[in-house]
């Protein structure tokens, strides 16, 4: 089990990402700066998309994906 699991985060992004806000549905969805992502968008952790026109965010704008923080249990 090498994932890393983070149970303080509520508000702020798991360690390392940013929250990139979904025009599609109007969530804000942790990213991965640092990850792998297409041309078109950044793959969130919680497995949505986001396009990557957008800017990444320390903050949540908008409500949080609800599949979205893991350890999180709110
Ligand atoms: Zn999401």
């Amino acid at each position: 089990m090498a994932d890393r699991q983070t149970t303080e985060v509520d508000v702020i992004a798991p360690s390392g990402a940013l929250w990139g806000l979904s025009c599609v549905d109007g969530h804000a969805h942790a990213v991965d700066p640092g990850a792998e992502h297409p041309e078109m968008g950044y793959f969130a952790r919680c497995g949505h998309r986001v396009l990557r026109r957008i800017a990444l965010d320390e903050l949540p704008q908008g409500s949080r994906c609800p599949a979205g923080v893991p350890g999180s249990t709110r």
